[in-house]
């Protein structure tokens, strides 16, 4: 063995056996630069770092509430649907029960989802989308957050750019991360944050692969106008002319179904042959658990079949295998239905009294469920704590690439909403 293959098995055996100091393995090197253990890449590591403060303002929120009890703390910091599933989501899992001994009841099913699901679901988007979809160009996805990962896997090379509006949904950074794609989110003018697409096109770039929208937009509320939709349109037409590599128009729909005001979401698919919407039943059913959504493309979409082919192997080559079956008969059972929309209305405007009184600025949500209100002072971390230390819990508008502003989610209930105004006021007060 050479000095330094010596050497190097040393060090490595006194970091992995912990030698008492008595046994201490005598290299020099171990005591004076103990191995560094890196047990995870540090992309990943970042990527922990950066979905943190959800998390802590998760756990923070479960310490308050053992402290003071659930209903002393005003929690809008998740975004988990609480109204409840259809009432005839029981009679769906009672049937399933009956034929739950039934082979293959619970059996794997094509990638691309149950066969009667996706007629289902196309015939629903034909007529959501004004676009002639069938089955063949929709795919059921593990959720919307499934969807989008398969997409990018889909289309993405390492370096390609993806434009989106900021503020933006947050974990759009991770998941155009896994496959070396660069988010390039553009800034949206407040108060208002419409769709701003001389701001996105001045960002176009021949590495440019994915222009991504979200509307209902989380976490704005803002639903992007017909007028705005048909000039990105134009930008898509413009920008794909004669390019090898098109860019894709991609429109993450999960809250279509939660707007406001008699506000109906206008269609994207028809906005562009590479365009592509993905969408799910976890806000607009209160599914978020059974993980069921859906990617849509436009059938006009030269060599569309390629890109279906791709979607249903990303699909399961990134180990997702099919959607749930369970969740995919639940959502074929109840597309014909949906929460009472008419009671987040209500918690909306419950939420945007509570926050008026508070002399608080904010844009009234025009659909999903979130408030993206302006932080007094601009520190939004500061102001958040602020918040906290009075029970509050909204989590801070640097996460959503937007800082000065936070968010608060009015998925609670009603009276959780009215009680937290004088906690509220007392921090618009100390100020
Ligand atoms: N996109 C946005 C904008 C979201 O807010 C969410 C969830 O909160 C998702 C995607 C993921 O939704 P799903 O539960 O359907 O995966």
């Amino acid at each position: 063995m050479s000095k330094e293959q010596k050497t190097k098995k040393n060090s490595a055996a006194s970091f992995y056996l912990r030698p008492s100091a008595s046994s201490a393995v005598k290299s020099p090197s171990a005591v004076t630069s103990p191995l560094r253990l890196r047990l995870l890449p540090s992309a990943v590591e970042s990527a922990i770092a950066g979905s943190s403060v959800i998390r802590k303002m998760f756990e923070q929120g479960l310490e308050l509430k053992k402290k003071f009890g659930a209903d002393k703390v005003y929690d809008f910091s998740i975004g988990n649907p609480d109204l409840p599933t259809p009432a005839k989501a029981a009679e769906v899992l009672r049937t399933l029960a009956d034929h739950a001994a039934d082979p293959m009841a619970f059996g794997y099913c094509p990638n691309a989802g149950l066969p009667a699901v996706r007629e289902a679901l196309a015939a629903r988007l034909a007529t959501e989308q004004c676009v002639g979809v069938t089955a063949q160009e929709v795919i059921v996805s593990v959720g919307a957050a499934g969807g989008l990962v398969s997409f990018f896997r889909s289309v993405l090379e390492p370096g390609d750019e993806i434009l989106v509006p900021s503020p933006y949904f947050l974990e759009y950074r991770v998941y155009v991360g896994h496959f070396g794609g660069v988010l390039v989110p553009v800034p949206m003018a407040a108060p208002s944050f419409a769709l701003d697409v001389a701001a996105l096109a001045a960002k176009v770039t021949p590495k440019t692969r994915v222009i991504l929208i979200n509307t209902p937009n989380n976490p704005t509320g803002v639903i992007y106008s017909q007028e705005q939709l048909a000039e990105l349109g134009r930008l898509l037409e413009k920008v794909n002319a004669g390019r090898e590599r098109p860019v894709f128009l991609l429109s993450d729909e999960p809250y279509r179904l939660l707007a406001y005001d008699g506000i109906t979401v206008p269609p994207v698919l028809p906005l562009s042959p590479y365009a592509v919407v993905v969408g799910s039943y976890s806000k607009s059913l209160s599914l978020a658990g059974e993980r069921v959504g859906y990617v849509a493309v436009n059938p006009a979409m030269p060599e569309v079949g390629k890109m279906m082919a791709a979607l249903t192997l990303m699909t399961r080559a990134l180990g997702f295998v099919n959607a749930p079956v369970i969740g995919q008969k639940l959502v074929l059972s109840l597309l014909d239905s949906g929460v009472d929309v008419a009671v987040y209305d209500r918690r909306r405007k419950a939420m945007a009294e509570v926050l008026t009184a508070a002399g608080l600025s904010f844009a009234m949500p025009q659909g999903a469920f979130y408030f993206f209100v302006q932080a007094p002072g601009g520190d939004d971390a500061a102001f958040t704590q602020r918040l906290a230390a009075e029970n509050i819990l909204a989590v801070p508008g640097g996460g959503f690439g937007c800082p000065g502003y936070f968010r608060v989610a009015f998925c609670v209930d009603e009276a959780i909403i009215r009680n937290s105004a004088p906690a509220w006021r007392n921090v618009a007060q100390a100020l």
